[in-house]
């Protein structure tokens, strides 16, 4: 298997089998107990307790209602020895009780814990930043003979495990966060893809250097662009030097809650699997670790239900040459048409064309309140730019950062012509015998099944004219590989006009929804491509999501809200999860384990409750000292429980306020966020 692509003098490689044909990347199957994985077997999901591991019954029951869910693999945590040990326990209640999913331990820091568990579970999970190394954050220099003697330390250390591994048969999961990386691959790589890559590399290297395959690998990061750049490194790394790729479990850390842990999760997973990359899932959410189950569900059938392939790509030409880096990201360079383009921020552009009749409040849905003493209106930081009314012109003096888009007909009749541009479809625009002088927005509809690429030569006729900005959309129920494709032939044509996704949903639930609307625009905007987004429901859908607005939680997500509510502030989710624009306070909060000191749903939630008018500071809710401040990436400030009753908090990686009491560390964190020039009052 190589990916090796000829571009100019330079071999760009590939990551996947295609990027414009689903087909899904081969890897080598391994066993974990019964259940076989890789090889094309189809994507298994899997979560992790809450409970205390040492609390047996508590910890199979809770593993038991994830079975019931759908969960085919269940993450236990063993922070030492003694849970470990009960891991035993666990296995035989729930063997006695009739349940025989593997289980895998969660292993940190602790190898003589690893060792033990790797005797009583069907898989370990260990994690190459902390298996061997202490973290410190320290930089230090080593030299090449001081690096080769590191990993001898570490060839020492590991492979009683591995040997442990053969012997009882046990899968193995080399798991790097991005959080956890060593000081030694800090100092050498820094924060990046590549040092992720390495961190596994050496481990898997002395794996195979034993002879042991049972062995599976993830790169999870908070960010969803570093953690597609390194899965996507690491497949093309594994190739280049063994020839084969073992099988990946795909997951982003600490994504958070609710919507927006739904967002950034499919964001960075569906991004892959798209691209027919990944052999198992979890959805790390702040939630029970069944209500993971669903939405892992939701991710994975979209591309199969019981072995029949689900996605249809139509007639997309492939692609011979990639004009830009999947391995960093780089956003398509693109002239600025007012604030499309360029450097602007990615726009957001709401649909109101199924509104019968536009009135000032109809704007509330979309970010813009009026307030009839002040004549004023009020503006949110997620705020749509545009709006498309279809045929509708509106009657009513409009905000002033706000403009419409209509169909030619109702712009021919717009008075105000600096508020209102039409958009045509593209024989519409070529004929058109009144254009706008300042945006013209052109549909092309990509490569569905009637369409091939000699019927876009008109491109080069709208390219570089100033005043076009195209709205990309595919009549394809997976419209994202037409799109990629159309990006590309405006790269390979040298067509910098911005361009607007276009992303419509045929599915119905609330999650189904966000997931593919997460998916489809995120596997763009983190290659790039985009200036702005957006998003609608065909018909059915948008009767139906005024009813069915139920999460996998079971709790209604964003209750009395309107369609065009939850559309436009799902837009802002996807371009704060993808770093393109940032709209809102972000949090990156644990899923929380069986280390964890506190409830961690409960606080969550009370911190956003208290910050959520923070536009762009990152707060990281993190259930241990142990994990916590390694794992809280690049957040602003830490909460992190450290003890029984106990929290310190944390600017950047310093620690501000140690072992302060639980029941003020709320109040204090906010003190924190003052003291630091981070705090607006509402
Ligand atoms: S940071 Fe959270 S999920 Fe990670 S080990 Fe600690 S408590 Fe568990």
């Amino acid at each position: 298997m190589t990916f090796a692509f000829q571009k100019q003098n330079i071999v760009m490689q590939l990551y996947c089998n295609s990027l414009t044909k689903y087909s899904r990347l081969k890897t080598r199957e391994i066993k974990i107990g019964d259940l076989l994985l890789g090889n094309l077997h189809p994507v298994r999901v899997q979560t992790m307790t809450t409970t205390d591991t040492m609390n047996t019954i508590a910890t199979v029951e809770q593993t038991i209602r994830c079975i019931e869910a759908g969960a085919e693999l269940v993450r236990i945590t063993a922070p030492s020895k003694n849970e470990a040990e009960n891991l035993l326990n666990i296995k035989n209640e729930l063997r006695k009780r009739g349940y025989t999913t593997p289980l895998i331990a969660d292993i940190h820091f602790t190898p003589n814990a690893a060792e033990v568990a790797a005797r009583i579970v069907e898989k370990v999970r260990v994690n190459p930043g902390n298996y061997v190394d202490k973290k410190k954050f320290e930089q230090i220099d080593y030299t090449d003979a001081e690096y080769v003697e590191e990993i001898e330390r570490i060839r020492e250390r590991f492979t009683p495990l591995i040997k442990i591994c053969k012997e009882y048969g046990t899968a193995m999961r080399i798991g790097t966060n991005h959080g956890s990386l060593s000081d030694r691959i800090m100092s050498r790589y820094g924060d990046t893809a590549n040092g992720m890559v390495e961190s596994a590399m050496e481990f898997l290297r002395i794996a195979r250097g034993e002879n042991y395959h049972n062995i599976l690998l993830s790169m999870k990061s908070s960010n969803p662009q570093v953690m597609v750049q390194a899965y996507r490194l690491l497949i093309q790394q594994m190739d280049a030097e063994f020839g084969e790729c073992y099988p990946l479990h795909l997951g982003v850390t600490e994504a958070g809650d609710g919507e927006d842990g739904r967002v950034k999760s499919a964001a960075g997973i569906g991004t892959l699997l798209e691209d027919g990359i990944g052999d198992t899932i979890r959805v790390s959410l702040t939630e029970d670790p069944e209500f993971e189950i669903p939405v892992c569900k939701d991710l994975v059938k979209r591309y199969a239900v019981d072995d029949k392939q689900l996605r249809v790509d139509g007639n997309i030409p492939a692609i011979e040459t990639i004009p830009y880096s999947p391995f960093e990201y780089k956003r398509r360079e693109t002239f600025a048409i007012d604030n499309i383009g360029a450097k602007h921020v990615p726009v957001v552009v709401a649909d109101l064309s199924k509104t019968k009749k536009i009135i000032p409040s109809t704007l509330e849905s979309v970010g813009y309140k009026y307030d009839e003493t002040s004549d004023k209106w009020n503006i949110a930081d997620a705020a749509a730019d545009y709006i498309f009314t279809g045929h509708q012109l509106l009657n009513f003096a409009l905000p002033g950062t706000l403009k419409v888009i209509v169909y030619p007909a109702a712009w021919a009749l717009a008075t105000d012509k600096e508020k209102y541009f039409p958009i045509f479809d593209a024989g519409g625009f070529a004929e058109a015998e009144q254009k706008s002088d300042a945006i013209n927005f052109v549909m092309i509809d990509c490569f569905n099944d009637e369409t091939s690429i000699n019927d876009f030569t008109y491109l080069d006729e709208l390219a570089n004219d100033k005043t076009v900005v195209f709205c990309l959309s595919s009549s394809n129920k997976h419209a994202m590989p037409s799109l990629r494709r159309m990006f590309v032939e405006l790269m390979n044509r040298k067509i910098n006009n911005p361009v607007i996704i276009n992303c419509d949903s045929h599915w119905q639930t609330a999650d189904e929804h966000l997931i593919h609307y997460s998916t489809e625009c995120g596997a763009l905007l983190l290659d790039g491509f985009g200036d702005g987004i957006c998003l609608g429901m065909n018909e059915e859908s948008y009767e139906l999501s005024t009813v069915n607005r139920k999460l996998s939680t079971g709790r209604t997500y964003l209750e009395n809200q309107t369609p065009e509510q939850f559309i436009n502030n799902t837009a802002f989710s996807i371009l704060q999860a993808t770093r393109t624009r940032i709209s809102k306070t972000e949090y990156i909060s644990c899923p929380s384990c069986g280390r964890t000191l506190f409830d961690l749903q409960e606080t969550t939630a009370k911190i956003r409750s208290r910050t959520n008018h923070l536009k762009g500071v990152k707060i990281a809710i993190m259930g241990c000292i142990v994990n916590g401040p390694g794992e809280m990436a690049d957040a602003d400030f830490g909460y992190v429980g450290s003890g029984v009753g106990k929290i310190t908090l944390y600017k950047g990686k310093e620690i501000m306020k140690k072992n302060i009491d639980s029941s003020i560390a709320v109040d204090e964190l906010i003190n924190l966020l003052k003291e630091n020039d981070a705090w607006i009052d509402v």
